[in-house]
């Protein structure tokens, strides 16, 4: 799979980005215009905007100030998803159209992680130059008293390095020397080599101790479709899954996110490129990330039961034989439910997972993709994310933000399998026959989230 750039525009969210201001009054008015309410903006001095809303004329005054709140968030919120480091901040004048009198004006930083990178940076170069000579010289000196003392300490490891290469050559030889009786067993030499310290065989000595996952399922989800579950109040949890890897163009760069921000996921593989990357694959598991299985070519068209039987078994075989984990997920392609994939899925009990936020990876762009998914996140809920099928830029762009903002709200991030788990825990709870766990404390918890931007995406601004 390649991706021609020969025909490529840039779209309207990419010029909003770079700071392009008749792009961003595309953008916001395509947003506020059915509100009844049209803005323009105009560049201002360093990347601060100045965005002018326009009430129509039958607005009431009354209105237009009791709107102000929520048009400044949901300006500032959606400037957030672009992630610039052009829009620093912005300036919202408001007037009613026709009358150049300012009804309200209201500024506000925009920290989106861009925006906060480019200030740090200017930070950094603004106090650089505060250095007196003396601290240069001062500097410089300690520089180099460091740099000598490197030089001496790596040499005496590379002098002690030395010195333990001899001694296992002498031993080594020693040992066939000696050993002539052991070499007919063909283990002794492994052993051998592995009690020295030889990073290549220890570590596939430690692989083979590390334990193959098994990614099952509760039975009350087996055979079944899932799209979310009802976890336990207070439990904000959620569950981001991405479709179609692995891939080499993208999902090392998910991969080094999730483990950037410590997010454990859950991969829905290709039989195809399971079998084309097994040492993505086997990357995704060994840093513990659930794996189920997409069918081995994603086909769509309705596929007979002899083709279901190599799309599913052949994949879960393929995906437990190169990582070592077995799976009971299952999603259907497109999650399409009328075709015989599910019901084989279903009768080999596997849990058929589909989704219940929709990012549209595949569709729109980073701040879009950033909406959709802080507009409909809830706890119990299955994010749809892609690693594959086609240029995942917006997926790689957008995910860093995506994890901060989802965290900031309380989230924190499981797999299916423990997601799954989760809506047993609560089903149990709810018995009347297991009265174990005393009612927690919902109405703190409820009245105790953090702050949420969950409210700014949401549009409606009508009175
Ligand atoms: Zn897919």
């Amino acid at each position: 799979m390649t991706y021609s750039n020969a025909y490529y525009q840039p779209s309207i969210l990419e010029l909003a980005q770079e700071g392009n201001c008749r792009a961003l009054t595309y953008w916001i008015n395509s947003l506020l215009g059915p509100q009844g309410i049209s803005v323009q903006v105009q560049p201002a001095p360093a990347n601060f905007l100045k965005i002018i809303v326009n009430f129509r004329r039958p607005q009431q005054r009354e209105t237009c100030f009791h709107l102000r709140d929520r048009i400044v968030r949901f300006i500032c919120y959606r400037l957030w998803t672009l992630n610039s480091d052009a829009i620093d901040g912005v300036r919202i004048v408001a007037r009613v159209t026709g009358d150049s009198k300012v009804l309200w004006q209201q500024s506000v930083r925009i920290n989106s992680p861009a925006a906060l990178r480019l200030r740090q940076q200017k930070v950094r170069s603004s106090s650089s130059p505060r250095l007196t000579k003396a601290t240069l010289l001062k500097f410089q000196i300690w520089r180099s008293v460091f740099l000598s003392s490197v030089t001496v300490v790596g040499f005496l490891i590379g002098y002690w390095m030395f010195y333990l290469e001899v001694g296992k050559l002498l031993g080594k030889t020693k040992m066939s020397e000696a050993a002539s009786p052991a070499a007919s067993d063909p283990t002794t030499p492994a052993l051998a080599e592995g009690v020295s310290s030889h990073p290549a065989v220890r570590s596939s000595s430690q692989a083979a101790s590390v334990e193959n996952p098994v990614f099952s399922v509760p039975e009350e989800f087996q055979g079944q479709i899932v799209s979310q579950v009802q976890p336990a109040a207070g439990q904000k949890v959620i569950a981001l899954t991405f479709d179609d890897g692995p891939r080499p163009e993208t999902t090392p760069q998910v991969l080094d996110i999730l483990k950037q921000y410590n997010v454990k996921a859950t991969f829905f593989l290709l039989g195809a490129n399971v079998q084309q990357f097994p040492e993505l694959s086997r990357r995704i598991v060994d840093e513990g990330h659930a794996v189920g299985n997409h069918t081995w070519n994603h086909v769509v068209e309705n596929a007979s039961s002899a083709d279901a039987s190599h799309e599913i078994d052949d994949t879960t075989q393929l995906i437990a034989d190169i990582t070592g984990a077995k799976t009971s997920l299952f999603r259907p392609p497109d999650g399409r439910l009328d075709s015989k994939l599910v019901d084989y899925a279903k009768q080999r009990r596997y849990a058929v997972t589909l989704w219940s936020v929709e990012s549209q990876d595949a569709l729109v762009s980073a701040p879009l993709v950033l909406d959709n998914v802080l507009r409909n996140a809830q706890p119990g809920r299955i994010v749809s994310l892609h690693d594959g099928g086609g240029n995942r830029a917006a997926t790689v762009q957008a995910l860093p933000q995506l994890i901060t903002a989802l965290q900031q709200q309380g989230y924190r991030f499981v797999t299916v399998p423990e997601l799954l788990a989760l809506h047993q825990e609560q089903q149990s709870q709810n018995k009347p026959a297991s009265p174990r766990i005393p009612r927690p404390t919902h109405t703190r918890s409820v009245a105790a989230a953090p702050r949420s931007i969950e409210v700014w995406g949401k549009a409606e601004l009508t009175p």
